[in-house]
């Protein structure tokens, strides 16, 4: 079995398999993070080579199931997985967690790319709580006439940092206690966010509503159609129907 990594559920999921009898399950990484939060069991780092290097891999190794359980931004890495399971007739099960609820509370604006979010400001808010990634973050780069506070888990290229800014390396979960002490020190006054979805950063759109903030939400990016489930419990639900 092959997990195609980089997140909690897919370490979670590797530990619940890590003990399976007759089960030989590989988790995979991208390898972009220094020191990644490594899943138990046996672990590949390192991209595949698009689609075909990734049949090849499934044909070599023997894979039987793929579980996708890749960021839902990893917009990459799924359509190779589809792909790839397509052309070698193997099964291909996606685990993607659902986006945020919408708080009808707070002012929410959807938007479809990092590009579209920095063209919301500063008339959005000028003091900004940037979440969004080490990746893209040359979307705000041009935006002179805010501050970002940038919060990210590996230091990005300075040059994709905008000219105002102060750079936070951390990495989550946060607490809400947390996320207000962030909002209050620095004064932000708008929060942008990818709609990644989950628990371990769920507490920073609370700490908006309880401030006030309006909150810039990057949609998803699209998926292909693969068999789709939205957590660990139900993945392993799925294998156990699988195998019987
Ligand atoms: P991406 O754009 O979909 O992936 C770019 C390339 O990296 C893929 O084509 C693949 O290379 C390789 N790759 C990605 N995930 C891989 C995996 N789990 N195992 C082996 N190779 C992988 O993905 P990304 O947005 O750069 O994210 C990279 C990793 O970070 C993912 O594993 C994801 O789960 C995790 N992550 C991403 C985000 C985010 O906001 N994007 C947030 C948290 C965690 P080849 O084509 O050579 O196979």
């Amino acid at each position: 079995m092959l997990i195609l990594g980089g997140t909690g559920e897919a370490r979670a999921l590797a530990a619940a398999l890590d003990d399976r009898a007759g089960v030989r399950v590989v988790s995979t990484l991208a390898g972009r993070i220094a020191r990644p939060r490594l899943p138990r069991g046996e672990v590949r780092v390192g991209g595949f080579g698009g689609p075909e290097g990734l049949a090849a891999y499934i044909r070599e190794e023997g894979v039987e199931t793929v579980i996708d359980a890749t960021h839902p931004f990893a917009e990459r890495m799924s359509w190779s997985a589809f792909a790839a399971c397509g052309r070698t007739h193997t099964a291909l099960l996606r685990v993607e967690r659902p986006p945020f609820e919408r708080d009808p509370a707070v002012e929410w604006h959807e938007v479809s790319s990092l590009q579209d979010a920095a063209a919301l400001l500063p008339a959005a808010g000028r003091r900004v709580f940037l979440t969004t990634g080490r990746q893209g973050l040359a979307a705000f780069a041009a935006v002179s006439d805010a501050f970002f506070l940038v919060r990210c888990v590996e230091a990005p290229d300075p040059a994709a940092l905008p000219p105002d800014h102060a750079l936070l390396l951390d990495r989550g979960p946060f607490t809400v206690a947390g996320e207000l002490g962030l909002i209050d020190r620095h004064g932000l006054d708008v929060l942008v966010t990818k709609d990644s979805g989950g628990t371990m950063t769920q507490a920073k759109l609370a700490a908006a509503r309880t401030r006030g903030l309006p909150v810039i939400v990057v949609a998803r990016p699209s998926r292909p159609d693969a068999e789709t489930v939205r957590d660990v419990e139900q993945a392993l639900a799925w294998l156990d129907h699988a195998d019987g």
